[in-house]
């Protein structure tokens, strides 16, 4: 079930919502977004919906569902 949609063509890739997660659940994939920049991937399984990605991201990238 997705909890927590992700618009990753807004990523920059700076990381900020890897270190506030934490369940660890967002980690750098192996993809590049249009922008040319290492995109952001969510474990939906780990993922508790604590909406601290969304706080901290700078690009509106996550959406708590
Ligand atoms: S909502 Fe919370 S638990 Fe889920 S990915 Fe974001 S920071 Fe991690
Ligand atoms: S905080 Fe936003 S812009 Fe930065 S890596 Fe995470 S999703 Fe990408």
């Amino acid at each position: 079930m997705e909890k927590n949609k992700t618009d990753v063509t807004r990523c920059k890739g700076c990381g900020l919502c890897v270190e506030e997660c934490p369940k660890q659940a967002i980690s750098f994939g192996d993809h590049m977004n249009v922008k040319g920049y290492r995109t952001i991937v969510v474990d939906q399984e780990a993922c508790i919906q604590c909406g601290s990605c969304y706080r901290v991201c700078p690009d509106i990238v996550f959406e708590i569902l």
